[in-house]
């Protein structure tokens, strides 16, 4: 074994990142994977003739991933194919209104004009503001590691850090679209990307604005062949790198000296590091895998988890219907869905539906005549007392009931199913409480309150993915994976040679 050993605990896109980027940066590492797929959330379930994501189903910032291939010496396009997806999402509403939203600036105007004239004359100024907030916070929150003061403090961030008024910090993010739009469908409509990093869009910053920018203003795509071949893809050049992975195999401890890491037990087996990554959630790992740190635990476990959800993967007779490749059936009351969610912790009466058919856009996916529906509404985070049994019994006949009123009738159609709850999410990738994004951004400060890539209590152990800086979603996440890498880099070329252990050894 060469010098430079560096273990990572998990093959989530974030693990993945960081071995990738650790690897050209000359380490010698290896991934542990508790379960037999790599990939983490994003995952695939393939059964009689049906294939499903069973997790991400849309990718925004795909340069994040050809950046990633280039660090390794290779070309994305050898590997993957991304495909625009237009429109980006067909929206529905109660009343019987319906969206397509483009990417297009004209497009997408005639389209808010069909539901309100006056607000598509805003949306320009909208695509303004969230483009602003873009363009002042990119480099500094998603490029960055924001915990390491000496990196922010830096002389390019500065027109940043003045301007920082500018990203609109205090207001909610419901607020924040108001001021663009009256109608409240269209409201609704940005709202909604507040989802996209886990929270509500009642509490979170309307700094949040920035993600519109990023979904309409910089496109969203879907990849050739399903999202699970990002995975695939990654996994492959991993290897091809000569990372090894070792699927079903559990990393039970991390073992710390005196706040420095000593290695991790695999197999029962003590692997010797002076130095570890971590995909897994950070809660639940210093929880579970962490002896001591009281404090800090109990710090962790005050921070309010994102949103959750609810997957039904449903096989269905083709609905000769309006359904686009990606599809929303947005709730009455989009307030009360978050109250219930956020403050009472239930499944909602009325919740918003989004509905994905990878089949639309690659008919290999679903039987002749068939189609592969993914079903996602927001959930709770788990806490104790809940009924998921109930709450799966009774949002199944809400969605179907739900579509029934938009002319979709997918009764006696359904011949598959499988069910996904926060349980599943806590169960099959150790995320905190079942949350799907990390710690929620439902409050002004909750960006630096995020775990940070290296631990402050721990020398040696670093952190990457949904539930460390700079958060959740796929470029996110591979975003964290290539941040850690470099912090750790640089901590490896400040330290003394007689403290590092350069190979691994099993005792
Ligand atoms: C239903 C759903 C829909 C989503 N939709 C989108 C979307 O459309 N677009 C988007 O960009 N993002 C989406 N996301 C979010 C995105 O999937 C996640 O942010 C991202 O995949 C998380 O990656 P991660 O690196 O944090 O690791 P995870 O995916 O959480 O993986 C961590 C890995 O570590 C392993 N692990 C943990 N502990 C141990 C241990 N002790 N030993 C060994 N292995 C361990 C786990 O098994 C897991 O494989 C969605 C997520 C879900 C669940």
């Amino acid at each position: 074994m060469s010098r430079k050993y560096v273990p990572v605990i998990g093959a989530g896109l974030g693990g993945l990142s960081a071995a990738i980027h650790l690897k050209a940066r000359g380490y010698e590492t290896e991934i542990f994977e508790r379960n037999a797929l790599t990939g983490g959330k994003m995952s695939e379930w393939q059964v009689d003739g049906y294939r499903f994501d069973t997790g991400p189903s849309l990718l925004t910032m795909p340069e994040v991933i050809d950046e990633l291939f280039a660090a390794a010496g290779k070309d994305r396009r050898d590997y993957l194919e991304f495909a625009p997806v237009a429109p980006v999402c067909r929206y529905f509403w109660p009343d019987g209104g319906m969206l397509d939203a483009s990417t297009d600036m004209e497009e997408m105007i005639a389209a808010i004009a069909k539901i309100s004239p006056r607000d598509a004359a805003n949306y320009p100024a909208f695509m303004s503001y969230c483009q602003r907030i873009h363009d002042l916070t990119a480099e500094i929150f998603l490029h960055t590691p924001i915990h390491e003061w000496r990196k922010v403090m830096k002389k390019k961030f500065l027109p940043s850090l003045f301007n920082l008024h500018r990203i609109d910090p205090l207001r909610n993010m419901h607020n924040g679209v108001r001021r663009f739009f009256s109608d409240p469908r269209i409201v609704q409509l940005f709202d909604r990307f507040a989802t996209y990093n886990g929270s509500s869009p009642y509490l979170a910053p309307a700094t949040l604005n920035i993600i519109p920018y990023v979904e309409h203003g910089l496109g969203g795509y879907y990849i050739r062949g399903g999202m699970y071949r990002l995975a695939e893809a990654l996994t492959r050049l991993a290897e091809e790198m000569g990372i090894r992975i070792h699927t079903n195999t559990e990393v039970t401890q991390i073992i710390v000296r005196d706040n420095h890491v000593k290695g991790l037990v695999v197999n029962d087996e003590f692997i010797n590091s002076s130095q570890i990554v971590c995909n897994g959630d950070v809660v639940t790992s210093f929880d579970k895998l962490i002896t001591g740190y009281p404090r800090k635990k109990a710090r962790l476990n005050r921070l309010e988890p994102s949103l959750s959800g609810m997957v039904f993967m449903w096989g269905v007779e083709r609905e000769s219907s309006q359904l686009a490749h990606h599809n929303i059936f947005f709730s009455s009351d989009y307030k009360k869905e978050f109250q219930q969610i956020f403050e009472e912790r239930r499944a909602p009466d009325d919740p918003t539906v989004y509905v994905a058919i990878t089949a639309r856009t690659d008919a290999t996916h679903a039987p002749a005549g068939c189609e592969n529906w993914f079903v996602l509404l927001n959930m709770p985070y788990l806490q104790p007392g809940q009924d998921w049994p109930a709450m799966v019994k009774k949002m199944r006949e809400a969605v179907i009931s739900k579509l029934l009123k938009s002319g979709i009738d997918l009764r006696g159609k359904i011949s598959l199913e499988k069910v996904l709850t926060p349980e599943d999410f806590y169960q099959l990738y150790g995320s905190n409480r079942g949350s799907i994004y990390g710690i929620s951004s439902n409050g002004k400060s909750n960006a630096f309150l995020r775990p940070a890539n290296r631990s402050r209590e721990i020398e040696g152990v670093y952190f990457a993915g949904g539930s460390t800086h700079p958060g959740g979603g796929i470029p996110l996440v591979l975003l964290s994976g290539k941040m850690t890498a470099a912090l750790l880099d640089e901590r490896e070329r400040n330290t003394t040679e007689q403290t590092k252990t350069y190979e691994r050894q099993i005792i």
